[in-house]
């Protein structure tokens, strides 16, 4: 077993990911990861608490990215006053505050139920995931807006915020995927 090529990604550039090559590789029973049989129902408890953890790191990247537009809306001046006081921009931040309570809400619930003992978390932490992942993408993109063009710039924080968040929507499963699993447990009830 060795590494293979680092990858070079949009964002999440503090974190490498490198391929791991698997090449006539042999373990020894002893270590085997849970029971045989198991693998796939592991997975999706593994699954079930991984994502209540992409939820809560797509929670702090929204935050993040709305406290960095706060702020650079109370500094910067247009048109002789603070973007702030445009009342277009009051709607960004407080559309942004709403949705971040809201996920913050979600993630705390699933982790709450993880931490209650319950083994199958499923519908709650796919909806902590693809919700919170979902409004850090939208929260990451008006804090660039609000940045304007210095929101298109290394710069300042809001372009970093913007390519971090995307993965949020992507790992331990895409949107899609969190829907699917949301809507099977909503029709088996
Ligand atoms: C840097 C990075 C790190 C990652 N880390 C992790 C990790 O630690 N843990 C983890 O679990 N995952 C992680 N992921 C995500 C994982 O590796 C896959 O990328 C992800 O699960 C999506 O699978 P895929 O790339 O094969 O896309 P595909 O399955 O090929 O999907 C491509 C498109 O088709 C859609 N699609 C696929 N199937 C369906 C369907 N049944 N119904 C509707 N639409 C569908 C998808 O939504 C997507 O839009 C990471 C991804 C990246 C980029």
């Amino acid at each position: 077993m060795k590494a293979g090529k680092k990858e070079h990604k949009l964002g999440m550039r503090a974190s490498d990911t490198s391929e791991v090559l698997f090449d006539n590789c042999w373990m020894s029973a002893d270590a085997m990861v849970g029971d045989e049989g198991q693998g796939f129902l592991n997975t999706l408890q593994v699954l079930d608490a991984g994502r209540i953890g992409i939820a809560a790191l797509a929670v702090g990247l929204a935050q993040g990215a709305y406290e960095a537009a706060l702020r650079y809306a109370k500094e910067r001046r247009q048109f002789g006053q603070p973007l702030a006081t445009f009342q277009a921009i009051q709607w960004k931040l407080a559309d942004m505050a709403t949705r971040i309570e809201a996920a913050r809400l979600l993630t705390y619930r699933a982790a709450w139920l993880k931490d209650q003992g319950v083994t199958r978390t499923g519908r709650e932490s796919s909806m902590a995931k693809l919700y919170s992942s979902e409004i850090a993408v939208r929260a990451a993109e008006e804090s660039v807006e609000i940045f304007g063009g210095y929101g298109f710039m290394r710069d300042y924080p809001a372009e970093k915020f913007f390519r971090d968040a995307k993965l949020c929507t992507i790992g331990e499963g895409i949107s899609e995927i969190q829907r699917l699993v949301i809507a099977r447990q909503l029709l088996v009830r």
